[in-house]
């Protein structure tokens, strides 16, 4: 069956859905616990050094072992995509197209499984995983459309004289190092091939060490779906070993990475240390919500919510500051603080669990510290406590948590945390708030809560962020999605200034080459 869910969806789905999901859970479970290779040139390889893949809500769960790879083996799938791109890069545009929309298909049709596989590597609630899914399909679909409305990208430029032709046709680099996160194991992942593929480039893929079994999946789906062998290869491993061999690779043609802004920065300088190449890096956010006296407090308090918790705060997107008009302070905080009480923390497979776990160790010790510093400079409404006992007791599970009355240039009103933690800040008006909201060093996702459509206008206009949204209850700042909302950050929060999901995405991964014939 074909579904789409997205984040934003605030209508329950149907029992087909749950009971589709619920059979996809099963299947998965039957696959667990064993030994998977490396995907080179249409090949597995089988390493000798594995790691294991656990579940984050169980971590006596072990999903599987994963090959770790090493620099031989990412020199060989790069070799391997630099003879797949001879093929690949002469398959006519629109034989790609109708290609990448078989991909869509069967990421729709498999749908239940990939996400009870998230579920259980990533630990997605069941909507959250569906969404992600139907994320990947929708990417696929769209750069097909894409590529189809550009007419494969070859137009027809002026002439100087009349016996002259000159056309300019985007042409695809070669190999792409795809290297992606945790928090999107599929979606983004997806979507990054997508954009590379289309056009006609090849590509290794290098996924995040908590999410390798949904890469191993994605790549299976574009073997099955008919891409070439060697189109897309998988090297999981470190992001030091096998990351940072990609990113040396003087065969490598573009970089796209989706991660952190340390890791990204990082990485694009080592990219470009020897020969200038394209990179194009969609990296963290400390994204602001306002709500001003104006504000429906009902649609901000669930957009907040949702955007703030959704996914455990792991989403780049997440609500992790608000900017509230004193004069509505009182009560929307009392009814965040009561929302927020009412989500559930728990099995991620559960249908009416909110809050999954954190991905690892880390991020509760991130979790902790930031809870910590909040107590001491601020004040701590509701959540800041560690779930590990009964039914949490196995896994990285913590309590959303809405703080406040911190300074508003402090720590935790500036850097990324990734856990479901939101700051709370009273201002005295949509000019302070839009201040505050501005002095960010990242830039990538903002939403406004008002009914004054002079005050949504001056937040548009004024806010220093690629994605931005006013009043919306589905996510004050996240659930954006393919040909709808173009998802890409300014600032420290992207490097292109273009959205993955737009219509200036796909271009990206082509370089311009004019051909004039005189006849
Ligand atoms: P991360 O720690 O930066 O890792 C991202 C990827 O980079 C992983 O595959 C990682 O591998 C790899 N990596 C690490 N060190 C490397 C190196 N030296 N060379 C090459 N690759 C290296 O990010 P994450 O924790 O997975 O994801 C969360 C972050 O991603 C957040 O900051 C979030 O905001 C951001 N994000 C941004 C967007 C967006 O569209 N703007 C979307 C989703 C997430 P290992 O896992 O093996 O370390």
């Amino acid at each position: 069956m074909a579904v789409k869910i997205t984040y934003a969806s605030l209508s329950a789905p149907g029992e087909d859905v749950h009971r589709g999901y619920e059979q996809g859970l099963g299947k998965v479970r039957g696959t667990l616990g064993l030994v998977h290779p490396l995907l080179i040139g249409g090949k597995r390889r089988e390493v000798r050094r594995t790691f294991p893949d656990v579940n984050p809500a169980d971590t006596r769960q072990v999903l599987g072992h994963f090959a770790l790879g090493s620099r031989q083996d990412v020199a060989d799938a790069v070799l391997a995509a630099q003879q797949a791109f001879s093929e690949w890069s002469k398959v006519r545009w629109r034989e790609r197209v109708v290609l990448m929309r078989r991909v869509a298909d069967l990421f729709s049709e498999r749908a239940f499984e990939f996400a009870a596989l998230m579920t259980l590597e990533a630990g997605k609630t069941r909507f959250e995983a569906l969404g992600d899914v139907s994320e990947a399909a929708d990417f696929f679909r769209y750069y097909a459309q894409e590529m189809e409305e550009a007419g494969g990208f070859d137009p027809p430029l002026d002439r100087l004289s009349l016996n002259e032709e000159t056309r300019s046709v985007l042409r695809p680099y070669g190999v792409w190092a795809v290297i992606s996160p945790f928090n999107f194991p599929v979606a983004l992942a997806a979507g990054m091939c997508a954009g590379a593929l289309v056009g006609g480039n090849t590509v290794v893929l290098k996924p995040a060490t908590d999410t390798p079994f949904s890469a191993l999946r994605l790549v299976e789906l574009l073997e099955a779906a008919g891409l070439p062998p060697g189109a897309v290869n998988l090297v999981t491993g470190s992001g030091d070993e096998v990351g940072a061999a990609l990113v040396d690779s003087p065969e490598v043609a573009g970089l796209a990475f989706t991660g952190s802004r340390e890791v990204g920065e990082r990485i694009a300088r080592q990219f470009n240390a020897s020969r200038l190449r394209p990179y194009i890096l969609e990296m963290g956010g400390k994204n602001p919500a306002v709500v001003t006296a104006r504000a429906d407090l009902g649609k901000a308090v669930e957009g907040i919510a949702r955007s703030a918790f959704g996914a455990s705060g792991q989403k780049c997107s997440a609500c992790s500051r608000v900017y509230v008009d004193r004069r509505a302070y009182a009560e929307f905080a009392e009814r965040l603080v009561e929302r927020t009480k009412s989500l559930r923390v728990g099995d991620p497979s559960e249908r009416d669990v909110f809050l999954g776990p954190l991905i690892n160790g880390r991020a509760v010790a991130t979790y902790e510290a930031a809870v910590s510093e909040a107590r001491r400079d601020g004040r701590v409404l509701t959540g800041g406590e560690v779930l590990n006992e009964g039914t949490h007791a196995h896994g990285h599970f913590v309590a959303p948590t809405v703080v406040d009355r911190l300074p508003l240039d402090h720590r935790l009103m500036r850097e990324e945390l990734f856990v479901p933690f939101v700051a709370v800040a009273e201002v005295g008006s949509l000019e302070e708030a839009l201040t505050w909201a501005n002095r960010s060093e990242f830039g990538l996702t903002a939403g406004i809560f008002s009914e004054d459509a002079n005050e949504v206008r001056a937040f548009f206009e004024r806010i220093e962020a690629g994605v931005a949204y006013a009043n919306r209850p589905g996510g004050a700042t996240t659930g954006a999605w393919p040909g709808v909302n173009s998802f890409g950050g300014w600032k420290a929060s992207g490097s292109s200034g273009r959205g993955a999901g737009g219509p200036y995405y796909i271009q990206q991964f082509l370089r311009e080459q004019s051909q004039t014939r005189v006849t």
